[in-house]
């Protein structure tokens, strides 16, 4: 028996050994380095003055995008189409450019037509914006304060306007790219139908167009993202969540509500939702998040170290601290959130039907057929019908190790040497997404340093782009280009 004791201390001893030797060994990889044959864009003369004249026109034409279409007016995106060929005549005269309804794809033809192609991106769209509340006028492009101001500034107008602004100086130079480089931008990405990047994706294949790698909008160089994390995160998106709305339907016979039966629709479907609500998927600690936090772990304290160097071992610790913030929880587990209900119709008639809409994000791994059987099994009520109303699967998870990572990290240290850059799960959805059948890798990044605060213009009011970043941001396209 003392034996046995002995035994189980020693073990335990030996296990808390083993952690804190992975955590003292748990420290920061080494950043990204330029290599030799690299070509740092740090000594291009950006045309600052251009760009930010580019920036402030495109916020200026109202290429708003609705979901109901009906309401989006096509002549701004044709004006916006005539604008960029005033503001880049080279990339214009240079590229070839092709328009799949107010979509836009560019083609720089490459040294060496063998390497498959690398595709950046960046919608042209915007969301409508109220009148109250700016600080400078919605679509003004007022440039004051040292920022450029107005809807789309941030999401994300500045990355068109430096993707072609960083072409047209590199055309300037009289560049050729070694490989294939497609810019692509569509009219539809806000309203949420996809129908324009789904035309361009189906355009690409059918020319045989195969891609390396894409890079669109989904990640930045965030400020206080995390609670006592001292540095700046560039989050590189390597993967999104997927979409699915459920719904929940309840039909029983409807009556007088002076003798109501013992259960009634409204009844059934709210038990339903509490049920759903209180027991939720599984969470677990996959890819990319067990690497997000693995590489900024790196650059926490001894204690935060001995946790995510032995994340392994202690994931249930982990994840039962992630569930307590909404943030963090979105990134461990498919979420559900009950969003529409409906019912009766009068105080005193009791309705037939009741149903509603539970908004699913899938993590990556998790798929449709998952979440109705889970959601069927804890019911538990055949009296509720499931009904799946519209889905999008999550995306595959992109390499951390590929070229294009290495490359793209490369660059964001080259613009933003303090900030420590991850990989990340995108909770919402891009564009990218729809070109995996073409693309190897897709990532998801902006070079954009931003706080909390300013992230709150994205889609709000004062939304508004710093000076400072947009020349960062064409000096981070033009160091793409030149090293891809
Ligand atoms: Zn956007």
């Amino acid at each position: 028996m003392i034996l046995a004791v002995r035994v189980v201390v020693l073990a335990i001893i030996c296990l808390i050994v083993w952690m804190l030797v992975r955590a003292h060994a748990h420290r920061p990889k080494e950043s990204p380095v330029i290599s030799e044959k690299s070509q740092p864009a740090a000594d291009i003369a950006v045309n600052i003055d251009r760009a930010v004249h580019g920036l402030s026109r495109a916020i200026q034409v109202k290429t708003i995008s609705h979901a109901d279409l009906s309401l989006t007016n096509y002549r701004e995106f044709e004006r916006f189409h005539f604008l960029l060929e005033s503001l880049f005549p080279l990339v214009h005269s240079k590229l070839k450019k092709k328009a799949i309804g107010y979509n836009l794809i560019y083609q720089w033809k490459g040294q060496d037509s063998a390497k498959r192609a690398v595709a950046l991106m960046s919608h042209m769209d915007v969301v409508p914006a109220t009148e109250k509340g700016w600080k400078y006028p919605a679509f003004s492009g007022a440039v004051e304060e040292g920022y450029v101001w107005g809807r789309g500034a941030l999401d994300i107008k500045y990355g068109l306007i430096g993707i072609l602004e960083a072409i047209e100086e590199l055309l300037e130079l009289g560049y050729t790219p070694s490989r294939d480089i497609y810019v692509i931008s569509t009219a539809d990405e806000e309203a949420g139908q996809k129908a324009g990047i789904m035309a361009v994706s189906e355009v690409l294949q059918a020319s045989g167009v195969e891609l390396e790698w894409v890079l669109d909008e989904g990640g930045i160089v965030g400020e206080g993202m995390m609670d006592g994390f001292p540095k700046p995160i560039a989050l590189v998106g390597v993967a999104e969540k997927g979409y699915v709305d459920l719904e929940l339907a309840v039909e029983v016979e409807g009556g007088h509500s002076s003798y109501p039966g013992k259960d009634t629709a409204i009844g059934i479907l709210c038990r339903a939702i509490a049920k759903v609500e209180a027991v939720q998927m599984k969470s677990r600690l996959g890819s990319p998040v067990r690497e997000f936090f693995d590489g900024l772990g790196r650059h926490m304290s001894f204690g935060a170290r001995l946790i995510f160097a032995n994340s392994d071992i202690l994931e249930p610790l982990i994840l039962k601290q992630m569930l307590k913030n909404a943030q963090t929880a979105a990134l461990i587990r498919t979420t559900t959130a009950p969003t529409v209900i409906s019912g009766g119709v009068k105080s005193n008639v009791l309705p037939p039907k009741a149903k509603a809409i539970v908004n699913f994000r899938l993590l990556p791994g998790d798929t449709t057929q998952d979440v109705v059987n889970h959601v069927s099994r804890v019911i538990n009520d055949d009296r509720v019908k499931l009904t799946v109303l519209s889905e999008s699967p999550a995306s595959k998870i992109s390499s951390s190790e590929s070229e294009g990572f290495r490359l793209i990290s490369q660059c964001i240290h080259e613009q933003f040497p303090e900030a420590v850059i991850a990989p990340y799960l995108v909770v919402g959805g891009t564009d990218a997404k729809m070109l995996e059948p073409l693309a190897e890798g897709v990532y998801r990044f902006t070079p954009y340093r931003i706080s909390k605060d300013e992230l709150a213009g994205m889609h709000g009011v004062n939304e508004r782009v710093s000076i400072e970043n947009l020349e960062k941001a064409v000096r981070f396209y033009a160091s793409l280009i030149m090293n891809i």
